[in-house]
Formats: structure tokens, C-alpha cells, sequence
């Protein structure tokens, strides 16, 4: 079967982590990347060979004085791929997607738009086979995909009669100078916030409930969870030892003296994986307890990273890539060095 031709628009946090993740996959090939303007960015997508199309207001003069070779326009980039990963900022989506449904390309989207910019909002674990086929997906965002799939974990084997989550979120990316970290705790005044809502657009039946409070950090996002299970397990035993079977969840034991994210991230760092990124959803062992019914744990989400297999799983559930979404995140998870339970 021919290689299903990826375009990447929008070439930022995400987009250039999900276009090498392209590069790597067996079933795809990267076309090119969309590119407002040269930057280091660029830059390094040059030097990797990726195409670089001028995207939104971008100019080639600007381009060519940086000495960057382009390929032509955006356009010409989304009428050669079929399918188009956007990754610009919150809101541009949108705007972007008037020109993927104008060439008829299939197109992906980010969690910075609204659910309704596509057809049907993603998680692999939680619903790949509802993709299938699909025009136009959403890849939901980090809080939200680290929900879903921690809520596709514990609804199938426990159920869940309610849930609150606490994001208590970091404050700005590590490349992002224009706002930095805070000094200080700031409560997002949405109560409930957006993204209890936002996991039901996978799971409409969850009674969840999310806060959120901004912190100091630019090191993971944490949620706090508090969990009525339905038909609770005897003990937390058998909560960590479904998270540890299950792709994409990695949970430190105590004996692994990881007392936050500063230590995950460093982990990260540690992994000969080619980027320092934790795209799994990270669980300790000592932060998990069942009481009777209620069952508590931490999680912590890279935010820069845990969409990035999303991304590919999506592409191979519209194209038909893979019998089934256990296949797909098989296949992904390996070309990712991301390590299989
Ligand atoms: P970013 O600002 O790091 O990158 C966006 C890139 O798109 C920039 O390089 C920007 O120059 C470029 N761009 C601007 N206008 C464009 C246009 N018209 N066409 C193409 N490219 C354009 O943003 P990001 O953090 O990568 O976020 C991208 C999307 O992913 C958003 O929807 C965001 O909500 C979502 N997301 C972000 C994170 C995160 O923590 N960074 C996590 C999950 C999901």
C-alpha cells in the first residue's frame, strides 16, 4: 500500500514534533511543513530536509534573505498531501480549515479549537475506531487526552459514578520567552473549567467535574483525581497493575526516588529516544489509593509531547491503516521509542 502523504501546517511545540514523528512512521511520508517565517525552527526543518511552504502572511523574501530555500506556497503543500496535521496557534485552525475543505484534503486538527472544527474529537485508546474514514479529526488537547486516556483505563474494568480532576497546570512552554512563568498561584475563574466537557466529547456518559490553577513552572501539567468508582477494586493494587499493562501510561516506583516533574522531565532526558519528551501519561505508585469506592491518583502530562502519538494514530485510523487501534499505538509506540507494557 502506498505511504498516506502527510502535510504538517503550522510548525511550532506540536507541529515539529508531529512531523518528525511522521518521518519515522512506515505507512507515511512528510510533503512538507507550512512556515509563517524563518526562525531557528526552520532552520532546524531544513537542515532535516523537510519542505518548508510559506504559510499564512509569510514572505519568501523573508526566507530567501535568511538564506532558507522554500518549496512554494501552502497551497501547493495541501494540494500534494492527503491529509493535513494542523498545528498553528489556537483559533488559526480555523481559519485554515476554510482552505483544506476548499482543496477537499482530509485535515487533523489540535485541541486549541473548538470541537466543532471537526467531524469527531480523537483519543487512540478511548476511540479509534470512530475515526475511520473520517474527513476531519480533532486531536483533543494534553489535559484532555491524559483524561481520556486515563478514563479509558478505569471505566471499562471499575466504572465510574463521578470524577473530579484538579489540572494544576504549568504556565508557559520552555521555548516560550514572551510569558514566562508567574510568581504565583492563579485560579482559572471557570468553574467547572472547560475541560471536564472537553473529555466528554469522547466520553459524553462521564460525570467528571475539572479546576484549574496556573503555577510557576514550565515542567508538566499535574491533575489531581478523586474518582467514585462504581464496582471498586479490593485494593490499589490492581489500579496500578492496569495502568502498568496499558500503552502509554508509565508509572515510578518508590524506590525510583522521583519526587515530581522535575525528576520525570529529567528521566525524559535519560531516554535515548531522540527527543527528551514523555509522551505517556505518568503515574506513581505511592499516588495511587483505593479507600472503599474512592479511588485517588496523581498524574503528570508533558504538554509539549502526549499529542504527538495521537496525531499518528488518528492519520492511521482515517487512512485504515492499521485492524485496530491496539495495532495502530503498537506500531506508532514503536517507531516513537516510546516503551510497550
Ligand atoms: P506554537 O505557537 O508553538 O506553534 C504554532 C506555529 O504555527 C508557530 O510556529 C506559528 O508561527 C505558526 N503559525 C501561525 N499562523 C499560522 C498559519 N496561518 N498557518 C500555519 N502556521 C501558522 O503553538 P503550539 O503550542 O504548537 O500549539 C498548536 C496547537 O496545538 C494549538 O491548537 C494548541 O492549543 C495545541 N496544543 C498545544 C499544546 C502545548 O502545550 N503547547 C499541547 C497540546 C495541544
Amino acid at each position: 500500500m502506498a505511504k498516506v502523504k502527510v502535510a504538517v501546517n503550522g510548525y511550532g511545540t506540536i507541529g515539529k514534533r508531529v512531523a518528525d514523528a511522521v518521518t519515522l512512521q512506515p505507512d507515511m511520508v512528510l510533503v512538507g511543513i507550512g512556515k509563517t517565517r524563518p526562525s531557528f525552527e526552520a532552520r532546524r526543518a531544513a537542515e532535516r530536509g523537510y519542505p518548508i511552504f510559506i504559510a499564512g502572511n509569510g514572505s519568501k523574501a523573508d526566507f530567501d534573505a535568511a538564506g532558507l530555500a522554500t518549496a512554494g506556497p501552502v497551497d501547493a503543500m495541501i494540494a500534494s498531501a492527503d491529509v493535513v496535521v494542523d498545528c498553528a496557534p489556537e483559533k488559526v485552525g480555523r481559519e485554515n480549515a476554510k482552505k483544506y475543505l476548499a482543496a477537499g484534503v482530509r485535515a487533523i486538527f489540535q485541541g486549541g479549537e473548538k470541537a466543532d472544527i471537526a467531524e469527531m474529537s480523537f483519543n487512540a485508546l478511548a476511540n479509534f475506531d470512530r475515526a475511520r474514514d473520517r474527513k476531519t479529526v480533532r486531536v483533543v488537547s494534553c489535559n484532555t487526552t491524559g483524561l481520556a486516556r486515563a478514563a479509558s483505563v478505569i471505566v471499562p474494568h471499575w466504572g465510574v459514578t463521578a470524577w473530579e480532576a484538579t489540572i494544576v497546570r504549568r504556565a508557559a512552554d520552555p521555548a516560550e520567552s514572551n510569558r514566562g512563568p508567574i510568581n504565583g498561584i492563579v485560579p482559572t475563574f471557570e468553574l467547572p473549567s472547560h475541560h471536564g466537557p472537553d473529555v466528554r466529547t469522547i466520553f459524553p456518559d462521564l460525570r467528571i467535574a475539572t479546576t484549574a490553577v496556573v503555577v510557576p513552572t514550565t515542567l508538566m501539567h499535574v491533575h489531581v483525581n478523586h474518582v467514585i468508582l462504581t464496582r471498586p477494586p479490593a485494593d490499589a493494587g490492581a489500579v496500578i497493575a492496569r495502568f502498568r499493562q496499558t500503552a502509554r501510561f508509565h508509572l515510578f516506583a518508590p524506590w525510583e526516588h522521583v519526587d515530581g516533574t522535575p525528576q520525570v522531565m529529567e528521566y525524559a532526558r535519560d531516554r535515548p529516544n531522540g527527543r527528551p519528551d514523555m509522551m505517556e501519561n505518568v503515574l506513581w505508585d505511592a499516588g495511587v489509593r483505593v479507600d472503599g469506592s474512592d479511588l485517588y491518583f496523581f498524574q503528570a502530562i508533558h504538554q509539549e509531547s502526549i499529542v504527538v502519538p495521537e496525531n499518528i494514530d488518528a492519520i492511521r485510523a482515517m487512512f485504515g491503516l492499521a485492524e485496530s487501534g491496539a495495532a495502530s499505538i503498537a506500531t506508532t509506540d514503536r517507531a516513537l521509542s516510546i516503551p510497550t507494557p
